[in-house]
């Protein structure tokens, strides 16, 4: 066996006793990436802008990754005007708000929580499933009760707002997915006020820190006015979110039904490790889609991917996603969903 694949079973075999445990923690770091343009971290839409901004602050201080993207996302989970994502997301069809979020690191270490109710950080919920249990996904009560007792406070997470719009909807309880959020404005800087997301849109977000070490994360309220107990792509690993340190990661915003069928995040990841770039895996991951089910065209899906040198690349069904890049060189770049940020 060579040094690499001795320390890559280790790595493997001392996450499991520590998972085992009941403590699963981070290893030592296992990639040797050169430095370039990191760190880096990108996150899907417009409120990825201020995402980025909260990962910065731990990716500039020299911070782990994974610890970027759960600052990061947490952002938009506590952001009141913000309708898909945490806190204010809007409810299902019941009228309850479900959240759905997962996390994954540069050991593969991975976690996820579903439909979990009165949680307003479910990101860091399936933090905790990743290093505190010895399993992967906990699910609607279950991921409420653990989160409860690992402290988390349990909250009404219906605002006015989203009770108004829900009642709105009761008027015809059409369920019709559009296409992006309604308001794709949003004022970056400080005092810039995010812009409005409605139907749906989730955050995923990926970094590559210092040390070249690649994270995800993934969270989302889902599409608004599903059915209870309905569950996206965002919490399902391989489907919403995949990492692999040696080769980049992939997350996915859209209809999340149509990135489950084709496990689409892992799918880029696979593309990028036969050399395709961020943004050609990302395409291909589209074009899959759409060839094995062409009425797809009249929703939106969208792929975001980050290779191992930090580069990033999206590509969308549809016009009007975007994603957001920060980094040394700038803190606040947004960018249209089609296309690629080099290093
Ligand atoms: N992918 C999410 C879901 O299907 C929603 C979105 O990103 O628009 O739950």
């Amino acid at each position: 066996m060579d040094r690499r694949r001795f320390l890559q079973g280790a790595t493997v075999a001392s996450g499991m006793a520590l998972a085992a445990r009941g403590t699963a923690k981070a290893g030592p770091s296992v990639s040797t990436s050169p430095p370039g343009m990191l760190p880096r971290v990108c996150s899907t839409w417009d409120f990825g802008v201020p995402a980025n901004q909260a990962a910065w602050k731990v990716l500039s201080a020299g911070g782990r990754a994974l610890d970027a993207v759960e600052q990061g996302v947490r952002v938009p989970e506590a952001d009141l005007k913000n309708h898909s994502v945490g806190r204010a997301g809007y409810p299902d069809r019941d009228g309850k708000v479900t959240l759905d979020a997962s996390i994954m690191d540069e050991h593969g270490n991975c976690g996820a929580v579903a439909a979990i109710e009165h949680i307003a950080h479910p990101i860091s919920v399936a933090r905790r499933v990743m290093e505190r249990t010895p399993h992967v996904l906990l699910v609607g009560d279950g991921a409420l009760q653990f989160a409860i007792e690992q402290g988390f406070p349990r909250e009404e997470l219906l605002t006015p707002e989203s009770d108004k719009a829900w009642h709105e909807w009761l008027k015809t309880a059409k369920y019709q997915p559009q296409a992006n959020s309604e308001v794709k404005t949003y004022n970056a800087g400080p005092g810039g006020t995010p812009g409005d997301a409605s139907n749906h849109d989730t955050i995923g977000m990926l970094a590559i820190d210092a040390h070249g070490n690649l994270s995800g994360a993934c969270t989302t309220s889902g599409m608004a006015w599903k059915l209870h107990g309905r569950v996206g792509d965002s919490p399902i690993i391989g489907a919403g979110l995949y990492v692999d340190n040696e080769v980049g990661g992939a997350t996915s915003t859209g209809v999340g039904e149509e990135v489950i069928r084709n496990v689409g995040s892992f799918l880029v990841v696979e593309l990028m490790r036969q050399g395709r770039s961020p943004e050609d895996a990302c395409r291909e991951a589209v074009e899959r889609i759409l060839r094995r089910k062409p009425g797809a065209r009249d929703v939106q899906v969208g792929f975001l991917a980050m290779d191992k040198k930090g580069n990033v690349g999206a590509w969308a069904i549809q016009k009007g996603f975007s994603y957001a890049v920060c980094d040394a060189k700038k803190q606040d770049t947004l960018i249209p969903g089609k296309s690629t940020y080099a290093t």
